[in-house]
């Protein structure tokens, strides 16, 4: 969701106040997409189309998303040897490269097979000859060392060389959430706190570690595996900061995906993990809804909505949505980062502690996944007309607010009871 392509990658800090725009360059990846000419589809699996927001195809592991970037009249086996070629021998001697799944602006995910144990695998190959390349990479790596959870994906070994690096992970077959909720055929709130509960477990890991992912978003969120017991994973690590354990050390780089960045990011103010939650509310709302809580073309008008804090509950399928998961949300989307809730504290939240016991039986995917289709198709098909209706739902409404708020005090001191003890 969101500007799926357009990573703002990490900058040097300056020391003006706020010029949005400028600032928070969208980062468009043309000129450093090295590997646009270096890999083609092999036809055994998929790869992302350059849309600026990924399609949600209805297909099971073998669907990452099909784009066109093949040259149809290349044979399938020349197109094969080509890439393939680009690995280094190292690799190819101990795996089968079988398909590409994923690209970034700086790497290719190819599926492979382990020779000797026929075991699948994830090659994430990045192009370290640029700098940002080496960065991402550095920061990968940097982390992927470290972690060992069971909601994040493992890195197994490396190869490096001269020009590029080659990190042999886990392999997620499951697909990305969005498209798994898509094809899943209902939805309840039960089901959002059951994701979010993994998604929270792995990040409170990384916070305790001292690593802020600063890139959480659905993309980045993959099914281990097609069942409907699959567990989440949290990848790319691209982004991410680590710190030595206990080092309180404050963030300043500007970096994240747009819609999900958080406002003490946008005004450079150094930041703490907490910025990794509120892209957890951002993907809360997105989890309950299908829309975003902060969206507009418009950059600037986008980084406002988002340092007021401003978005609404109003249309499809909120009047459906418990009050406790919007307490959640609005807890995980305030703007002082200091009241923002912590991982710990989210996962001891009473909606995703009781599972959404009052409304967990509520099917919210029609309503979720006509507004991802919605979404996607609009914005692959004319970005500019699909923004003027959405901009037109950014004011909360008083009234539900003020019943909301009353409601709220109640659960307030359930809550701080619960979390206090
Ligand atoms: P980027 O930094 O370019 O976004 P990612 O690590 O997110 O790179 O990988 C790009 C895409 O490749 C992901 O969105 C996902 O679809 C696919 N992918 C990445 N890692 C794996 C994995 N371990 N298993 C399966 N698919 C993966
Ligand atoms: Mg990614």
């Amino acid at each position: 969701m969101g500007c799926g392509t357009s990573k703002v990658l990490p900058e040097p800090p300056k020391d003006v106040q706020l010029d949005l725009v400028k600032k928070v360059e969208p980062y468009t990846g043309h000129k450093t997409d090295v590997y646009k000419h270096f890999i083609k589809d092999d036809g055994g699996g998929g790869l992302k189309a350059g849309c600026p927001s990924p399609p949600y195809h209805i297909q099971p592991y073998s669907g990452i998303h099909l784009a066109s970037h093949t040259e149809p009249h290349e044979p399938r086996r020349t197109r094969v040897a080509k890439y393939r070629a680009k690995f280094d021998p190292r690799v190819t001697a101990k795996y089968d490269i079988k398909a590409l799944i994923g690209r970034g602006s700086f790497s290719r995910v190819v599926r492979v097979e382990h020779k000797a144990t026929k075991q699948p695998y994830a090659i994430k190959m990045i192009e370290t000859k640029y700098r940002e390349g080496r960065e991402v990479c550095e920061s990968e790596l940097c982390v992927l060392r470290r972690v060992r959870h069971t909601n994040i994906i493992q890195l197994i070994e490396v190869f490096e060389t001269q020009e590029r690096v080659y990190m042999v992970m886990e392999l997620a077959t499951g697909g990305e959430l969005f498209d798994r909720i898509i094809a899943k055929g209902s939805f309840t709130e039960r089901d959002a706190t059951r994701v979010l509960q993994m998604v929270l477990d792995g990040v409170k890991y990384l916070h305790t570690l001292g690593i802020t992912h600063r890139d959480l978003k659905p993309e980045n969120l993959l099914y281990y595996h097609p069942g409907t017991d699959s567990k989440i994973m949290i990848t790319d690590f691209g982004l991410a900061s680590a710190r030595k354990k206990g080092d309180d050390c404050l963030m300043k780089t500007t970096c994240g995906t747009p819609e999900y960045i958080a406002p003490e990011i946008l005004v450079r103010k150094p930041y703490t993990n907490s910025v990794d939650m509120w892209a957890l509310g951002v993907i809360s709302y997105i989890l309950l809804s299908g829309t975003m809580p902060f969206e507009d073309d418009n950059r600037s008008r986008l980084y406002r909505q988002i340092l007021k804090g401003k978005y609404s509950y109003s249309g499809e399928p909120w009047p459906s949505v418990s009050n406790l998961a919007k307490d959640f949300i609005d807890r995980l989307l305030t703007v002082d980062p200091g009241a923002r809730m912590t991982a710990l504290q989210a996962l001891k939240h009473p909606w995703v502690v009781s599972m959404a016991a009052s409304s967990s039986m509520k099917n919210l995917h029609r309503s979720i996944s006509q507004n991802l289709l919605k979404r996607a198709s609009s914005r692959c098909q004319s970005t500019k007309s699909a923004q003027s209706t959405r901009s037109s739902r950014s004011t909360k409404s008083n009234k539900s607010r003020r019943a909301r708020e009353r409601e709220l005090r109640e659960l307030n001191l359930r809550y701080q009871q619960q979390y206090n003890g």
